[in-house]
C-alpha cells in the first residue's frame, strides 16, 4: 500500500453542503435535520462517492459517517426503479446499527418517495420477504440475514449498483467475512463499493484489496482517535475494589447519562444486579434509572432500552461491546470502562459513544493490576496518553510506562487522485462504463 498519500488538508474541504453539488431536495432535508455543515468524513467521502469512485472511509461512528454514504446513494437512486433487485445494499455488523442506518436514510430521504428496507435478524422474515418481493430501492441489513434472503432467492442483487460495508472491521471481528464475501460475489462487478471502518486492520485491507476497485482512501481516523472533546482518564484499581471505586466515581461525577462497559455478558448482568441493589441506598444516586443491554436480549427488549435511553429515561446503562457499539445517543456524557476491552479497537468504539458530533464527553477506564500493557496498547492506538484520575488506588500497579510511541497508521490501497484539486470530472455513468469495458484484473477474476 502507498503510505505517501497526503492528508487532505481540512482548510481545503468543502465547508457547506451547497459546495458538494447536492440536489435542492437533499439540501432541504439536511436543513430540516439541522445539519449545518458537512462533517470531515462527509466533506471527503461524498464528492468521491458522487463521482462513482470506490472509497475507503476511515472513521468511527459519531462522526456522521452514515450520511457520508447515505447522501450519495440517495442522490443517485433511480426514482422510477423499484424492482425486486435493490439499487443499493448497506451491510452493517449489528441489528442496532441497521436500525440506526435505516433511520438516517429515512430522515435524509425526506420529501422523496424512497423505499428503504431494514433486513436484519430479530425482525420478521415473512414481512421482509413480502417487502422485497414488492421491490425496494435500498436494503440495509446484517450479513447473516442478507445471506439468508439470498439463499432463499428472496433477494436479488443482480441489478445493484452500490454496496456499502459499514464498520467493516467490526463485521470481520464478528466473523462475517464468509457471508460478506458470498454477498459481494453475488453483486455485479461494475458496482460501486464504499467501505467504512474505524481501523484498517489486516482483514479489512485484504477485503478492500480483493473487492474494491482502485479505491480512494479518506482517513479521518487520526482526528477521530484523539477526539479533542473527549477527556480520557484511567483509574488504577485492585480487582476486589472495582465496584466500590465505581460507586465513588458515580457519586463524584453524578453523570447525566453514562454507559458502563463490561467485557462479558455475565459480568454485565452481575454489575447491573449490584448497582440495582446499591444505588437506591445512596441518596444522591437513588433516582438514577438503570438498564442493561447484552447479546442475550431479544431485539424487542434491546429496542425498548435504546428508546428509553434516547428519551432520557435511563441514566446508567451497563453494556457489552457488541451491542454497545450501535448506540447512537448524543446525550451520553460519560463512558466508564469497568473492564478494559480485549481489543484496543473496541476502546475507540466505546469512547466514541460520548462526545458525539463534537459535544463534550469524558471517559474513564478501570485498569487492574497486570493490565498496564493493555493500557499502553490503547495509548499507542489513539496516540495519546490517558490522564490518571485522582480516584486511583495508590498501591495498584502503575499501569503505563509513560513512553508514547507515535504509531502512524499505514495507509495503503489508494491509487486514485489524491486531493480535491485532482478530482476527475467524468460522470458516474462514464466511470462505470469504463470499468465494464476494461479487461478484468487477476484480482477480479478471482472474485
Ligand atoms: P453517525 O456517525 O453516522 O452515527 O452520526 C452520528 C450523529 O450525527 C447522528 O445522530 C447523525 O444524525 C448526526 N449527524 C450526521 N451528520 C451531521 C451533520 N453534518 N451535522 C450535524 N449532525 C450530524
Amino acid at each position: 500500500m502507498d503510505d505517501k498519500l497526503p492528508d487532505i488538508v481540512p482548510e481545503s474541504l468543502p465547508e457547506k453542503f451547497e459546495d458538494l453539488g447536492l440536489s435542492k431536495i437533499m439540501l432541504r432535508a439536511l436543513k430540516l435535520l439541522g445539519y449545518e455543515r458537512p462533517s470531515p468524513i462527509q466533506a471527503q467521502v461524498i464528492p468521491w462517492a458522487l463521482q462513482g469512485y470506490d472509497v475507503i472511509g476511515q472513521a468511527r461512528t459519531g462522526t456522521g459517517k452514515t450520511a457520508s454514504f447515505a447522501i450519495p446513494i440517495l442522490e443517485q437512486l433511480d426514482p422510477l426503479r423499484t424492482t425486486k433487485s435493490p439499487q443499493a445494499l448497506v451491510l452493517v455488523p449489528t441489528r442496532e446499527l441497521a436500525a440506526q442506518v435505516y433511520g438516517e436514510f429515512l430522515k435524509l430521504a425526506e420529501g422523496c418517495p424512497t423505499s428503504v428496507l431494514e433486513v436484519s435478524g430479530g425482525k420478521h422474515m415473512r414481512r421482509q420477504t413480502r417487502k422485497l418481493g414488492e421491490g425496494v430501492q435500498v436494503v440495509v441489513g446484517t450479513p447473516g440475514r442478507v445471506l439468508d434472503h439470498l439463499s432463499r432467492g428472496t433477494l436479488d442483487l443482480s441489478r445493484l449498483w452500490c454496496v456499502v460495508l459499514d464498520e467493516a472491521d467490526r463485521m470481520l471481528d464478528i466473523g462475517f467475512r464468509p457471508a460478506i464475501e458470498r454477498i459481494l460475489r453475488s453483486c455485479p462487478k461494475n458496482r460501486q463499493t464504499l467501505l467504512l471502518s474505524a481501523t484498517l486492520a489486516d482483514g479489512v485491507r485484504e477485503l478492500a484489496t480483493t473487492y474494491l476497485f482502485e479505491p480512494v482512501h479518506v482517513d479521518c481516523s487520526k482526528k477521530d482517535l484523539s477526539v479533542d472533546t473527549i477527556e480520557q482518564r484511567y483509574i488504577t484499581v485492585g480487582a476486589d475494589q472495582k465496584f466500590e471505586t465505581l460507586v465513588r466515581l458515580l457519586l463524584r461525577e453524578l453523570p447525566p447519562q453514562t454507559i458502563i462497559f463490561c467485557r462479558t455478558k455475565l459480568g454485565t448482568a452481575k454489575l447491573h444486579r449490584q448497582l440495582e441493589s446499591r444505588l437506591p441506598r445512596i441518596p444522591e444516586l437513588a433516582s438514577y434509572q438503570l438498564a442493561t443491554i447484552h447479546g442475550n436480549m431479544n431485539q424487542t427488549q434491546r429496542d425498548a432500552v435504546f428508546k428509553d435511553l434516547r428519551a432520557g429515561n435511563i441514566q446508567i446503562l451497563v453494556a457489552t461491546d457488541v451491542v454497545g457499539r450501535g448506540i447512537d445517543v448524543s446525550t451520553i456524557s460519560h463512558i466508564i470502562n469497568y473492564d478494559l476491552p480485549d481489543d484496543s479497537d473496541d476502546y475507540v468504539h466505546r469512547v466514541g459513544r460520548t462526545g458525539r458530533m463534537g459535544r463534550d464527553g469524558i471517559a474513564f477506564s478501570f485498569v487492574a493490576k497486570g493490565q498496564g500493557d493493555r493500557l499502553t496498547e490503547i495509548e499507542h492506538l489513539i496516540n495519546r496518553l490517558l490522564v490518571v484520575d485522582p480516584l486511583s488506588d495508590p498501591v495498584a500497579a502503575k499501569p503505563t510506562d509513560g513512553k508514547l510511541k507515535v504509531v502512524k497508521a499505514e495507509v495503503e490501497i489508494a491509487q486514485a487522485p489524491q486531493s480535491f484539486g485532482e478530482m476527475p470530472s467524468g460522470p458516474l455513468q462514464k466511470r462505470r462504463l469504463n470499468r465494464m469495458r476494461r479487461p478484468l484484473s487477476d484480482r477480479e477474476k478471482r472474485r
